[in-house]
């Protein structure tokens, strides 16, 4: 299932860095497709994608989907912002608790009446210089 892409009039404040190790995120990213990676010998997802299972250590990792849809656990909006996200505050961030048990960080595209355990979708954010991604309320 494709991520839902929204796209951004503005290029990234604080692109992020890509790695050997991260670059099949971002290139999966960009064609809407979220993944991370999983663990060949305790099953576990972690995110972000790892060289290393935190789990139980081992090297022997694979690329996998991961899930698109969870609920809000934490969420706060940023006034006073870092300089370098200054132009975009007030913004919002949460911690997602992804269906299926990883827990992810992101920027929230706040709505009415969102919350702690607010179900929402992972969406990709098209900037002009490349992709990030954020949580939403889930449309129907
Ligand atoms: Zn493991």
């Amino acid at each position: 299932m494709m991520l839902k892409t929204v796209d951004v009039a503005a290029a990234r404040a604080y692109p992020p860095r890509v790695s050997k190790a991260t670059e099949p995120f971002w290139s999966a990213l960009a064609q809407g497709r979220w993944i991370t990676t999983v663990c060949c010998d305790c099953g576990k997802q972690s995110f972000p994608p790892q060289i290393i299972c935190p789990h139980c250590w081992s090297d022997s990792l694979e690329w996998t989907e991961l899930s698109q849809r969870g609920v809000i656990y934490s969420w706060t909006r940023v006034h006073a912002a870092p300089t370098i996200f200054a132009a975009e505050s007030p913004y919002s961030v949460c911690i997602v608790d992804l269906d299926g048990g990883v827990r992810i960080a992101c920027k929230l595209i706040e709505a009415e009446g969102l919350g702690v355990g607010t179900p929402v979708e992972i969406i990709r954010l098209r900037y002009e210089d490349g992709d990030l991604f954020a949580a939403r309320a889930l449309q129907a």
